[in-house]
């Protein structure tokens, strides 16, 4: 499965239209949920998604499988809710409901030549990439600024799988983001500091404003439109990096609970801003897509073992280079985690099977 984002320009009428489809949306999804609610507390009777598509039929100036839609995605909440116990499905205001669904290509919308044919309206969009595979589903979503398509699309992975002739090891830490098994080491991005500054500002200028004037309403733009510029540096940064490493034929990493992590909130704050888990999934998306191998090995004495001897050699979190006493190795802490992390998925992978064919050198330790 593939996504791929279009931007739409969409002409006056068209946006107007848009608009007004989403607002519907919103209003019906809202007013399912009030129905749910109010039938739970009088009549202690829970009202199902068949009920409520029989019910709220023709009742929304939108299309007849929208509406479906809508309800179908409330009542997946709705599921989600008492299964998994996450929190219960609340009203959405217009900053919390952004998106069209497009469950199914075909009847009511296609999608071909930079145009985007949906619900009687025609919009041109970005044609930077062209379509692979079979589309399955799509969203419109709304974003600070405009409108967006996005799009999932069946691809079969007809690659063969390569015979491994490259490794690397890649140990995710607090310091650098990464630092790799050849020595190098790269950092958190600065590049959106100048940004986040910029968006202090902004919220500050926000919350001054008083509520419900027009001056709020704009500067609440403002800081959703720095929010966007972040989150894209911060993915455009991940992708560089990911597709770098992903050209190895055999990429190893620890497998890192993640979440587990979140929760302790001294490292949460480096962790997220690092965005290892992006990178993680973004590295093996891609290897996976060129053919590649994409290995997770236990992470238990990556970082204390040495890699030049195998000796241990315990050190806390801040003894930043790791000194061995047995083999008189020094080396950067995190590169010599990445090292053994290497040594480890090669030998994970030979018990998987897989065809690795590494000359000696690949492994050999970097002091
Ligand atoms: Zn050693």
């Amino acid at each position: 499965m593939k996504v791929i984002e279009y931007k739409l320009y969409p002409n006056k009428i068209a946006l107007g239209k848009l608009e007004f489809t989403l607002e519907q949306a919103r209003l019906l999804y809202n007013k399912a949920l009030e129905e749910r609610i109010i039938s739970w507390k009088e009549k202690q009777k829970g009202i199902n998604y068949y009920d409520q598509a029989k019910s709220f039929k023709g009742k929304y100036p939108i299309s007849a499988m929208l509406t479906q839609y809508v309800l179908k995605r409330l009542d997946t909440t709705y599921q989600r809710f008492f299964k998994k116990n996450s929190s219960f499905p609340r009203f959405k205001s217009k900053d919390r409901f952004r998106s069209i669904d497009i469950r199914q290509w075909g009847l009511n919308a296609s999608l071909k030549e930079g145009k985007l044919r949906y619900d009687k309206m025609l919009i041109r969009t970005s044609n930077h990439r062209e379509l692979e595979g079979k589309l399955k589903t799509g969203r419109i979503v709304k974003r600070a600024d405009g409108w967006y398509l996005q799009v999932t699309c069946e691809v079969q992975n007809l690659l063969p799988k390569k015979k491994i002739q490259s490794a690397i090891g890649l140990d995710m830490g607090l310091k650098y983001l990464v630092a790799d098994s050849k020595g190098n080491t790269i950092e958190a991005p600065k590049l959106f500091r100048k940004t986040e500054t910029k968006l202090t500002k902004q919220q500050r200028t926000l919350s001054r404003r008083v509520k419900g004037s027009s001056g709020r309403h704009k500067a609440r733009q403002l800081v959703a439109k720095t929010h966007l510029r972040i989150q894209r540096q911060r993915r455009d940064f991940l992708h560089k990096t990911s597709f770098r490493y992903a050209q190895n034929d055999l990429i190893a990493v620890e497998k890192l609970n993640i979440k587990g992590m979140l929760k302790n909130h001294h490292l949460a704050k480096s962790i997220s801003d690092a965005s290892w888990n992006m990178l993680l999934q973004l590295i093996r998306y891609k290897a996976e897509n060129a053919g590649s191998y994409f290995v997770e090995v236990n992470p238990r004495y990556t970082s204390q073992k040495c890699s030049g001897c195998g000796a241990i050699v315990q050190k806390s979190l801040s003894v930043r280079t790791h000194i061995c006493s047995e083999c008189s190795l020094v080396v950067d802490r995190d590169t010599n985690a990445s090292l053994n992390i290497l040594r480890a998925g090669i030998a994970l992978g030979g018990e998987m099977g897989l065809p690795i064919s590494l000359k000696p050198e690949a492994t050999r330790s970097l002091a």
